[in-house]
């Protein structure tokens, strides 16, 4: 008989058996399982095809046992937007670094958004290019240090971080758009939740639904595991707050 404990920790089905690439505490690892989670949730793990970005996460088919395809830099949701219209009755989903979605296919997700693509967009914000070695993105903070800002990001010369997740709020075709983070058992809880909710959408097609999840970076952010993950509650949360923006159905 399977016990509760071992239950929780059970792999899911729809991720496979493998060990990660994934830097030491790197948090795309919780996320895949949050995600994988979700689609044994549904029994959708056959009908689900990924969309994967350009990225540390460029290996989702390694990890996901599920059909994945693999799109050009930035351009996951307009691949996504095919995949979709042709398969209808599949489950399709982007899974994306803020160098790909919030820079490189600004773009593409606003587009898809705005048309209320049924998809699910799970976009990882680390602050940074993780891949490429840690350079400026649209998300790195006010005065963070990076690989191009060596002096901090300065606001006046190189813009404010953008928060994704408000900004496809504002758009009509936009079901569902939600920020949460990965730094506390509290807070996967929540995550998972949200990722739920935001596939429960397109299961009952009911439209573009968005997750942007708080991630740690320590190799490109220079910090021990633990440092990285107290950097998201003392740094990015405060300017990235967690919540709610767009709930269509409530
Ligand atoms: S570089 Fe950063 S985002 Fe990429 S695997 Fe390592 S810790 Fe994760």
């Amino acid at each position: 008989m399977t016990t509760a404990l071992q239950k929780v920790f059970a792999r899911p089905v729809s991720l496979k058996d493998v060990q990660t690439h994934f830097c030491p505490g790197c948090n795309h690892g919780t996320i895949h399982r949050l995600v994988a989670e979700a689609l044994d949730h549904f029994a959708v793990q056959d009908k689900t095809i990924g969309v994967a970005s350009v990225g540390c996460s460029v290996f989702l088919y390694g990890y996901f046992d599920v059909d994945v395809v693999e799109a050009p830099h930035g351009r996951a949701p307009a691949v996504a937007t095919g995949v979709k219209r042709v398969h209808p009755d599949k489950i399709v989903f982007t899974y994306q670094g803020d160098g790909d979605l919030a820079a490189i296919g600004t773009s593409e997700i606003i587009h898809a958004a705005n048309r209320g693509e049924g998809m699910t967009v799970i976009f990882v914000n680390n602050t940074t290019y993780g891949m490429t070695g840690g350079q400026m993105a649209p998300t790195t903070l006010p005065q963070q240090k990076t690989s191009t800002s060596p002096y901090g990001r300065n606001v006046q010369t190189d813009g404010y971080p953008i928060r994704m997740a408000e900004l496809l709020a504002v758009l009509d075709g936009t079901a569902y758009s939600t920020r949460v983070a990965v730094n506390s058992p509290k807070n996967v809880l929540q995550a998972g939740k949200a990722i739920r909710r935001a596939f429960q959408y397109q299961v009952e097609a009911k439209g573009f639904a968005f997750v942007e999840v708080l991630s740690a970076c320590p190799t490109n952010w220079g910090m021990t595991p633990l440092k990285a993950n107290e950097r998201v509650g003392d740094e990015l949360i405060p300017y990235f707050q967690l919540g709610t923006f767009k709930d269509v159905d409530k």
